[in-house]
């Protein structure tokens, strides 16, 4: 303040200065005629530069600041400095909320703001294609005329956020969604909408899962009870009784193979990745599943051997091992007796594949797809009759997936099937030449 009293002192000085001398040196009227003159200038000066700071005012931009001289200089040039810390300040915060948008965007919930109404202030596309909500067009609208389900509803209306609500959407081939309600700020609240559809789905396949080990190992059990409290509270004779126990004895041993499955499953979910350093020798365990095949046959079956890839595996032995000898022994079980049963091995498109054919029942092509779910089984009799746990597949399909592996299954009822394993091209090395040196 002082500052510009101190140049309005010395702008008028200016003019009394020139003014006084005209007026002592020419005269009166020279004198006033001069500091009229200078007071419509300094009026003109002023005046200009107010219209260009109302021009400018009208669209304020850092870089058109009128300049000039004086005391408008300073400030205009106080303008400018100020104009130019708001734009940075405007750009700072327009980036901030372009940077929370795409968080809000990149987040795997659906996130909807709500006011204190209910009504919609902004969504992310999650929310849009969970909610079939427009983004742009149904801002301002009650989250309840777009989200319809009584239980949301009642949710909403209810006011009880404490947990969330479960919600089966039609959309995206039918979701199940977690919706919960965070308060904020007063009475701004935010929705959050997560996919729960694999947890649940995964909780259902936990709960048959369980029901399923349950029910297998129950009825061996009864079985096994029955027998002991019949030898237990009847007098029987001996033989009677080494018959009896005969029986329990294979209640107990299904039971055990059935635990020893679940066990093979569980381990082969919990082990680490197999390596791909350590080469399995495809030729030679072949020659072990022919010799197993034959042993288990017992000259039932005609087993033939076609082995034209030179190369073998890399990844678990004992794994792949198990695997291939599940499709070998299924392969005897369910072909009759008269059948024939061929191994091959040999190159695929980008890998190999070892496959197991067979003369035997075949299955029904709806029952393919899933023939390797834990406990599934086409035809249960024959399964138990051949000592079958349901869980051959199940194991077979798992310690494939550990290495890459897929399983293809065609069949033909009353045909046969083939079982191929597909190993892909890095789980594939050329076997080593093994060298004989004759002394
Ligand atoms: P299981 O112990 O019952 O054999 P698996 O998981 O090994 O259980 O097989 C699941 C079902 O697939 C079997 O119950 C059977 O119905 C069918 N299956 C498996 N292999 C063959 C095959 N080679 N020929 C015909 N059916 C088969």
């Amino acid at each position: 303040m002082n500052h510009i009293l101190v140049r309005t002192v010395v702008v008028l000085a200016w003019l009394v200065l020139p003014a006084g001398i005209v007026y002592l040196s020419v005269g009166a009227d020279a004198g006033w005629a001069v500091f009229v003159a200078g007071l419509l200038l300094l009026l003109g000066y002023h005046a200009r530069n107010l219209g260009r700071l109302l021009e400018w005012l009208k669209r304020p931009d850092p870089d058109t600041v009128p300049g000039t001289i004086g005391i408008w200089d300073d400030a205009f040039a106080y303008l400018h400095r100020r104009e130019r810390r708001h734009r940075q300040k405007r750009k700072r915060l327009r980036r901030l909320v372009l940077r929370y948008g795409q968080a809000g965007r990149a987040l795997p919930d659906g996130v909807v703001v709500l006011d204190a109404q209910d009504r919609i202030e902004w969504c992310n596309e999650k929310a849009e294609r969970r909610f079939g909500i427009d983004a742009q067009t149904d801002v301002g609208q009650p989250i309840t005329n777009l989200v319809r389900q009584p239980e949301f509803v009642d949710y909403i209306v209810a006011g009880d956020y404490s947990g969330p609500v479960r919600l089966r959407t039609s959309r995206e081939s039918g979701l199940t969604l977690s919706v919960q309600i965070i308060p904020y700020h007063g009475s701004q609240k935010l929705l959050l909408a997560r996919d729960v559809t694999q947890a649940e789905r995964l909780e259902a396949v936990r709960r048959d899962f369980v029901a399923n080990v349950s029910h297998e190992l129950r009825t061996p059990l009864t079985v096994l009870v029955g027998f002991l409290e019949t030898v237990r509270e009847l007098q029987l004779d001996p033989d009677r009784v080494r018959s009896y126990l005969g029986m329990m004895a294979d209640q107990a041993n299904r039971m055990q193979r059935i635990i020893d499955d679940l066990l093979t499953l569980s381990a082969l979910e919990s082990a680490p990745e197999p390596p791909r350093d350590e080469r399995i020798d495809v030729h030679q365990l072949i020659e072990r599943l022919r010799s197993d095949a034959e042993a288990l046959s017992a000259g039932q079956h005609r087993i033939c051997l076609e082995v034209q890839g030179d190369f073998d595996l890399l990844g678990v032995e004992s794994e792949i091992a198990g695997a291939l000898s599940n499709l070998v022994t299924n392969a005897i079980r369910y072909t009759p007796a008269g059948g024939e049963i061929r191994l091959l091995w040999r190159a695929a498109a980008d890998g190999a594949a070892f496959s197991v054919v067979d003369t035997g029942v075949g299955i029904e092509p709806e029952h393919i797809p899933r023939v390797t779910e834990r406990f599934y089984r086409v035809d249960r009799g024959r399964s138990r009759q051949t000592g079958g746990t349901g869980l051959g597949l199940a194991i077979v399909r798992h310690a494939l997936l550990r290495h890459q592996a897929s399983l293809d299954i065609e069949s033909e009822p009353g045909k046969g099937s083939r079982f191929t394993a597909r190993f892909p091209g890095s789980r594939v090395v050329a076997r080593q030449t093994s060298i004989h040196i004759s002394a």
